[in-house]
């Protein structure tokens, strides 16, 4: 067995810098334009880019941790630090949307007519800009390095770019109908899909937490080079595979001819392994070697593992059951 994990892990927190630079940027913003006016509603503003900056940070810590090398105290690395920062921006989202769903209802029940237009909108669009432009990079990286911290973070900018599409929307619909709550009901809209963004981040952590299996087409590429594989003297079975962060690893047990020497049975996992990771890069394999007629290396199969062959084809019962069991 080799490790990919020095190859397969580039830097990723110079994109945390950007998400911290452009929460820096629009408090600035927003504080300046509160600073002029005295707008109470430009100062919730910027208490919102302050949440931000947190959720920027702490994103910057968990990619640092995240990296660390494996280490004796943590041997199979800290890669899973990723979605402890993704699951806090699920929660941090989650109160966005109640704070925006409440004052929604509240707009709904007592219409009053809007403030804060002119430079509150100015700025507000400003700062939009900037999220959204830093959202469309960190969703970019995130989804190419499998990153769930920068997805996450890009998640979060992209709620506060659509909730100020929102505003502008609701502000532009009264304004041309004269309908006061027709703002309060965009924001309503607004909140109940940042709700869904922010319910997809748990879930999606959760699940990481959880050991998930691997997406289905990596799952796939696996097993179909270990079907390519399979013959009358080679068998795979008891194939697990979980996600760790950016880390993917997967188990499987290789059965090979009683008679092959340790040598033999070693240099066909290698390239086994060596094919797999090149279906799926970095990913990390560990092989367990068995004898093929032997009935206890049917014995260990975990309850819980991926099929390798179609439960339904003949070669499904070829691999989970020795040669002189067979029914057929
Ligand atoms: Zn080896
Ligand atoms: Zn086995």
């Amino acid at each position: 067995m080799q490790n990919g994990r020095v190859s397969s892990t580039p830097d990723l927190t110079r994109y945390a810098w950007l998400s911290i630079a452009a929460a820096v940027v629009t408090i600035a913003l927003k504080t300046g334009a509160w600073a002029l006016t005295g707008s109470v509603g430009l100062l919730s503003d910027a208490a919102e880019s302050v949440v931000n900056l947190v959720a920027a940070v702490v994103a910057l810590i968990a990619l640092r941790v995240a990296a660390l090398p494996a280490t004796g105290k943590y041997p199979y690395g800290r890669t899973k630090a990723e979605y402890f920062s993704a699951l806090l921006e699920g929660v941090m989202i989650f109160v966005a949307a109640a704070v925006i769903l409440v004052t929604a209802v509240e707009r709904i029940i007592h219409p009053r007519p809007l403030e804060n237009l002119g430079i509150g909108l100015a700025v507000s669009v400003v700062a939009a800009v900037i999220n959204g432009i830093v959202a469309t990079v960190l969703l970019r990286v995130g989804r190419a390095h499998r990153s769930m911290t920068l997805e996450a973070d890009g998640h979060h900018l992209m709620t506060d770019v659509v909730t100020s599409g929102g505003v502008l929307v609701g502000v532009g619909l009264v304004a041309l109908t004269g309908w006061q709550v027709l703002d309060p009901l965009v924001a309503f809209g607004v909140g109940i899909n940042i709700v869904i963004t922010g319910s997809k981040l748990i879930t999606d952590s959760t699940r990481g937490l959880l050991d998930i299996t691997l997406p289905a087409e990596d799952n796939e590429a696996i097993t179909r080079i270990l079907r390519e594989r399979t013959t009358p003297q080679t068998r795979f079975h008891g194939l697990q595979t979980r996600v760790s962060g950016r880390e993917r690893h997967a188990t499987v047990h290789v059965l090979v001819p009683d008679g092959w020497t340790v040598h033999r049975g070693h240099a066909f996992i290698e390239e086994v392994e060596e094919e797999l990771r090149a279906a799926v890069p970095g990913l990390i394999v560990l092989s367990h070697l068995e004898p093929i007629n032997d009935p206890a290396s049917y014995e260990d199969i975990p309850t819980g593992h991926v099929e390798i062959h179609r439960v339904d084809s003949e070669d499904h019962h070829v691999s989970e059951n020795p040669p002189e069991n067979r029914a057929e």
